[in-house]
């Protein structure tokens, strides 16, 4: 019974991920190189509980292959 519905939510975030909202997860923070990551909601940002700040992860474009060929 629920399987279907599950399904239809990771369709759902499938075709969300396809466009540019899906959100980036940073790793480390831009400022100070801490984990202490956490997702700030609603924001769509992220806050970094080291040095207090909140920051977004934006996508800007593809660029070309370092290597040359395609
Ligand atoms: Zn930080």
């Amino acid at each position: 019974m629920g399987r279907a519905r599950r399904r239809e939510a990771a369709a759902r975030r499938a075709r969300a991920g396809a466009g540019m909202s899906e959100r980036a997860q940073p790793f480390h923070c831009p400022y100070c190189g801490d984990e202490n990551l956490f997702p700030r909601e609603g924001a769509g940002a992220w806050e970094c509980r080291s040095c207090l700040r909140s920051f977004t992860v934006q996508m800007t474009g593809m660029i070309p292959h370092p290597g040359g060929a395609e």
